[in-house]
């Protein structure tokens, strides 16, 4: 720590230089996180001191955090669904299968079915709560194979997990046919839909995913990614809304005697800025958004294939991938790769359509 301190405006002329050094949103192609929406950060700046860890202090806010799970449960057709907000995909995907090795404490050496291309985030679990991974392979279209999903399935298996909008492909994988395994098995199931649960209910052929489908037992869903919320936003959702209180833990020094959340202190800030967004758009203003990112992504795979670089698959959601080097790209615009060596984009709401149409000039100019 320095010995002095430094005087404001010395400290925020060093803060805006550092910025300086983050990318450029207008070149950013490979995230799954965006530009807040407006009405996201003036409700997080409203909300900034509150800590949603020791409820009793924060009641209002509290109740905010209720209506954003309330929104959730309606928007994923289980109105009193349970849940909570967390920091992200990550925690949401880890509580899940807490959850899960809770509801199993009688299986010795448990183990959970993910498909091959779920977020990494699992291997994290997995390895916290000592649960042997078992990844189930995908069928070409990059969906996990409920076949083989059902093959690894044996005692000691405490959770399946599929994945409504992949990281990697954007794809959903085949959860209607996941959620009857499940049920056929007991098997509690987790859907990850951190980053499809934004973009599905609101396409114009959704795709079934969500508490409709009888096996289903929790969702994540990210409203900082395709939420535009302030970071850090998730929520992890529940059908049965008690069902979290298997994990509570005595808090003797808290305004609450108990609590099943991994963090301690949490942000009420991005949970304001969460529903903020929600409430201000509406069904009718996400869809808006939706059609706009699926239609620059499809704009994109065409112009792209024009220009002779193929898609590697037709995504379910606004994530495309091409089959194309990397030498192919030029700087300053930022991109991703898969495992497979594909190039990935994901086309979020600050990728306008003239970012889009920018793109496709740079990348035709420099392969010409
Ligand atoms: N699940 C999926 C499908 C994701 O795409 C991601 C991140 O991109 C995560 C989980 C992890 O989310 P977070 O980085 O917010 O923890």
């Amino acid at each position: 720590m320095l010995n002095k301190g430094r005087s404001e405006e010395e400290l925020f002329t060093f803060f805006a230089e550092t910025k300086n050094e983050d990318l450029d949103h207008d070149y950013i192609f490979s995230s799954m996180c965006t530009i807040p929406h407006s009405v996201a950060v003036r409700a997080h700046c409203m909300f900034m001191e509150t800590n949603l860890g020791d409820p009793g202090l924060f009641p209002g806010t509290t109740a905010l955090e209720k209506l954003l799970i309330k929104r959730f449960g309606d928007l994923f057709h289980c109105p009193d669904a349970g849940g909570y907000a967390t920091s992200g995909g990550t925690e949401s995907n880890i509580q899940a299968l807490r959850l899960a090795k809770a509801l199993r404490h009688d299986v010795a050496k448990p183990n959970v079915i993910v498909p091959a291309s779920a977020h990494f985030s699992f291997k994290k679990a997995c390895d916290i709560l000592c649960l042997e991974i078992r990844k189930a392979p995908l069928t070409t279209d990059h969906r996990m194979d409920a076949d083989r999903a059902a093959e690894l399935i044996d005692k000691n298996t405490v959770a399946l997990v599929g994945v409504a909008g992949t990281t990697e492909y954007g794809m959903v994988d085949p959860i209607a046919d996941l959620a009857k395994i499940a049920c056929q098995h007991d098997l509690f199931f987790h859907v990850d839909a951190a980053f499809g649960g934004m973009v599905i209910p609101f396409l114009n052929r959704p795709i079934p995913f969500d508490f409709t489908l009888r096996g289903v037992t929790t969702i994540a869903v990210d409203p900082h990614k395709m939420g535009m919320s302030t970071i850090p936003a998730g929520c992890l959702i529940t059908r049965d809304k008690e069902i979290l209180n298997t994990l509570n833990i005595d808090t003797p020094y808290l305004t609450v005697k108990q609590e099943y959340t991994l963090g301690g202190t949490r942000p009420g800030a991005p949970v304001a800025a969460a529903l903020a967004v929600m409430d201000y758009l509406g069904v009718e203003g996400m869809k808006a958004v939706v059609a706009g990112c699926m239609k620059n992504t499809e704009r994109l795979i065409a112009g792209m294939e024009t220009i002779g670089i193929p898609r590697a698959a037709t995504p379910d959601v606004n994530v495309a991938t091409f089959v194309c080097e990397e030498r192919r790209i030029p700087a300053p615009w930022k991109v991703s790769w898969t495992c497979r060596k594909h190039l990935r984009i994901v086309c979020m709401p600050h990728v306008h359509a003239d970012r889009i149409e920018a793109f496709l000039r740079d990348i035709g100019d420099f392969n010409a």
